[in-house]
C-alpha cells in the first residue's frame, strides 16, 4: 500500500489564543485545493538534484548536460501523466494560470472560445475578443452538454475552442469532459482542460478524454511552486507567436536592415518556442517527480480521498445551518473539496476561528471564481460572494476531518467563543 509521505509543517505547541480543545495542536491543512504540501520523494529529489542544476540546452560542461536530461526527461513524465498523442506539445510554464495565457496567445486568429462563467478566473479571463461566449453553467451536467452544444452551433465560421474545468476549485464536482469533447467533435472544435483540481486526485488522459490541450499546476499536486505545463496541440502551438521573446526560443536572428535597425529572427519550432529565458530546471524536476508518483499510486491516492470525503461529507451534515454549494443538482463524481456557508456565522469569521482555536487552515472567500461562487451561494440560500472551502488530499487524515467536524459542531450549537463574542453572547465579526 502506498502510504503518501508529505512534508508536514511541524506546527505543534501552544496556539496563539487558548484552544478550545486545550493541551496542543498539530496544524491540519484542509485547503488541499489552493496549493498541497510537498510529497517527500519530492523533496528528497530536489535535494539530491541541487547541487547539478544549470543552464538547459545552452551549456556543455556536465552539470549543464546534467540538468538538460532532466528538464528533457521531465516532458516524457508530462507526456505519459496526461496520456498526450506523440506529436503533443509538453511546454513547462509556472502554473496553470500560465498555461491558460500561453493558450490563449495562441488561438489561430479569429478563433471562438466557448465557456462556462462558472470556471475559475484563469480559465475564464484570459481570451479576449467578440469571439468568445460565456455561457451560465446549468444545473445538470446534461444539460451542461447540450449548452455547450448550442453555443458551438451559434459561432461563427472559423476555428473553434472549448475551455472547461476538469474539477471545480469550489465544489469538487467532476464536469462531464468526455462529453463536452464529444460534442465539440462534433462541430470541429478543440477542447482545452483546466485541470488544475483534477490533475491531483485522479489520472488525466488526453486520449480517453479526446481533448486537445491540458493546463496544470505542480503546486497543487505536491510539488512545490513555480512549474506547471501546457500539454497539447503542436500544429497551434507552433504556429503562434512565441509566448515570450527571448533566448532559447530562437534558431537565429540576424540584422535585415542595418540602417534601420532591422531584425530577422527565426523562432524555434516546439516547446522552445514558447520557453524563452532560462527555465526553471528544479521546478520542473518536482513537477516531474510528483506527477511520476502520483500515477504509480492512482489508486491508493483515490481509495484515500474517497474515504476521507465520505467521512467529511457525513459530518458535515450533522453541522446545524450548513449549506453545501453544488454546481450541479444531485449528487455528482467528485474530488474532496467541499465549500459552503452556515445561516448566521461570517464565512472569515469562521475560517480564523478554525485556525486560531482548532489548527485547522481552511480557505474562505470567493475561491478565484467569483460568479460561480455569488451564483452558488445564492441557489445554497445564502449571501454574498463569500464562502468556507475546505479541500483533501495526501496530507490529511482521519483526525484532520473529525477535528474540523466537531470545531464546526461546537462553533455553531455552543453559538460562541471568549475570543469572537460579545459579553451577551452574540457573534461579532
Ligand atoms: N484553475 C483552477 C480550477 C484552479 O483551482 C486554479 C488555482 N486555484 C487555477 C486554475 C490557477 O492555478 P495557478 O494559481 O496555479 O495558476
Amino acid at each position: 500500500a502506498f502510504t503518501p509521505r508529505i512534508v508536514v509543517p511541524q506546527v505543534t505547541g501552544q496556539p496563539p489564543v487558548p484552544l478550545v480543545t486545550g493541551g496542543e495542536i498539530a496544524y491540519a491543512n484542509l485547503d488541499h485545493a489552493a496549493s498541497t504540501p510537498c510529497l517527500e520523494a519530492v523533496r528528497r529529489a530536489v535535494d539530491e538534484f541541487l547541487p547539478w542544476y544549470a543552464s538547459v540546452h545552452r551549456g556543455a560542461g556536465f552539470a549543464s548536460r546534467v540538468s538538460t536530461k532532466v528538464y528533457d526527461r521531465t516532458r516524457d513524465v508530462l507526456r505519459r501523466f496526461t496520456s498526450a498523442r506523440d506529436d503533443d506539445l509538453v511546454i513547462f510554464t509556472r502554473n496553470t494560470t500560465d498555461a491558460l495565457n500561453l493558450l490563449a496567445r495562441a488561438l489561430p486568429r479569429d478563433t471562438s472560445v466557448v465557456l462556462f462563467d462558472t470556471e475559475h478566473h484563469a480559465a475564464l479571463l484570459p481570451w479576449r475578443g467578440p469571439n468568445v461566449i460565456r455561457v451560465p453553467a446549468p444545473r445538470t451536467r446534461a444539460a451542461a452538454v447540450s449548452v455547450v452544444d448550442s453555443a458551438l452551433a451559434a459561432c461563427p465560421e472559423g476555428p473553434r475552442l472549448v475551455v472547461v474545468t476538469g474539477a471545480s476549485n469550489v465544489t469538487g464536482e467532476l464536469l462531464p469532459v468526455a462529453e463536452i469533447a464529444a460534442v465539440a467533435r462534433r462541430h470541429g472544435a478543440r477542447v482545452a482542460l483546466d485541470a488544475a483540481q483534477l490533475a491531483p486526485h485522479r489520472p488525466i488522459s488526453l486520449r480517453e478524454l479526446d481533448v486537445d490541450f491540458v493546463a496544470l499546476s505542480g503546486h497543487k499536486l505536491y510539488a512545490p511552486f513555480g512549474a506547471g505545463a501546457l500539454v497539447g496541440r503542436a500544429d497551434w502551438l507552433s504556429e503562434a507567436r512565441p509566448y515570450l521573446a527571448g533566448g532559447g526560443a530562437t534558431k537565429a536572428v540576424r540584422v535585415s536592415d542595418e540602417a534601420a535597425g532591422g531584425l530577422e529572427v527565426e523562432w524555434n519550432p516546439g516547446p522552445e518556442r514558447h520557453e524563452a529565458g532560462s527555465p526553471n530546471t528544479v521546478g520542473v524536476h518536482a513537477l516531474g517527480v510528483a506527477c511520476a508518483r502520483l500515477a504509480a499510486n492512482w489508486d491508493a491516492v483515490i481509495a484515500h480521498e474517497d474515504a476521507l470525503l465520505d467521512r467529511l461529507g457525513r459530518g458535515l451534515r450533522t453541522v446545524p445551518g450548513l449549506a453545501e454549494l453544488r454546481l450541479f443538482d444531485g449528487e455528482a463524481a467528485r474530488v474532496g473539496t467541499v465549500a459552503f456557508v452556515v445561516d448566521g456565522f461570517d464565512p472569515g469569521l469562521l475560517a480564523a476561528v478554525l485556525s486560531a482555536e482548532y489548527g485547522i487552515g481552511v480557505r474562505d472567500g470567493a475561491f478565484c471564481a467569483h460568479v460561480a461562487a455569488r451564483r452558488l451561494i445564492s441557489v445554497a440560500g445564502g449571501e454574498g460572494i463569500r464562502a468556507l472551502r475546505v479541500s483533501l488530499g495526501l496530507g490529511t487524515t482521519e483526525e484532520h476531518v473529525d477535528r474540523l467536524v466537531t470545531a464546526l459542531r461546537r462553533i455553531v450549537t455552543e453559538g460562541a467563543h471568549w475570543a469572537y463574542t460579545t459579553s451577551d453572547g452574540r457573534w461579532e465579526p
